[in-house]
């Protein structure tokens, strides 16, 4: 998030309070997951029976309708323009965010060793005074996004517990150390504070 911010795509996160707390900006969740796809895996190649692995041959951008009793299910522009759920305004500004978190990601990834398959993000509407944004929101993290090793090709991400395939411990901290978030220290946990 803080990179996201350093290149000037407005993230909801403001600074981190320690190893679990973060300080970020309140804001209206738009009822969306929005997926960004690389390489084909998970449901899309079930559902388009693409073999997992294969590169796209340019990202695809999906929306899901955040509804857990409906299981999430896929929707079109169509849908969002339809019900209200974001402006045709909206949608561009989502896309276009949508992007470049995959230009940034995928970078940072290829630097450290790991191909970003995929990844889910959700995007928020802020208010400041008369105007609003929209600006990335809830989490980037190994539960939201496809990481394999780029020589080896293991899965570094949830599907390491969904799949079965050992540690998800281990995988994740692989991430972190590579991405150098890792601390060498037990960090000194505290309780929450209320920030005002
Ligand atoms: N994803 C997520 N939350 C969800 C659904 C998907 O973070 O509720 C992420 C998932 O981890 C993957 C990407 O979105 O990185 C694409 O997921 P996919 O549609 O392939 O569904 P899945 O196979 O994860 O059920």
């Amino acid at each position: 998030m803080t990179g996201l911010n350093q290149i000037g795509v407005p993230t909801h996160f403001i600074r981190r309070l320690n190893m679990r707390e973060q300080l970020v900006r309140a804001c209206e969740i738009i009822p969306l997951e929005i997926v960004v796809r690389n390489y084909a895996a998970g449901s899309i190649s079930t559902r388009l029976g693409i073999e997992e692995g294969q590169q796209l041959p340019r990202p695809i951008v999906e929306y899901y309708f955040k509804d857990d009793k409906l299981g999430d299910p896929m929707v079109t522009e169509e849908h969002i323009a339809a019900f209200g759920w974001a402006s045709q305004q909206d949608m561009d500004d989502v896309l276009s965010l949508a992007l470049r978190v995959n230009d940034f990601l995928s970078g940072l990834m290829l630097g450290v060793g790991i191909r970003l398959i995929d990844f889910k993000i959700e995007v928020g509407r802020i208010y400041d005074g008369d105007f609003q944004r929209l600006v990335v929101a809830d989490e980037i993290s190994p539960d939201s996004c496809r990481l394999w090793d780029i020589n080896s090709g293991r899965k570094l991400d949830k599907d390491v517990f969904r799949r079965d395939l050992g540690s998800l411990t281990d995988a994740y901290s692989e991430v972190a150390r590579r991405l150098g978030v890792m601390p060498n220290e037990p960090t000194q946990m505290t309780k929450p504070k209320l920030i005002n």
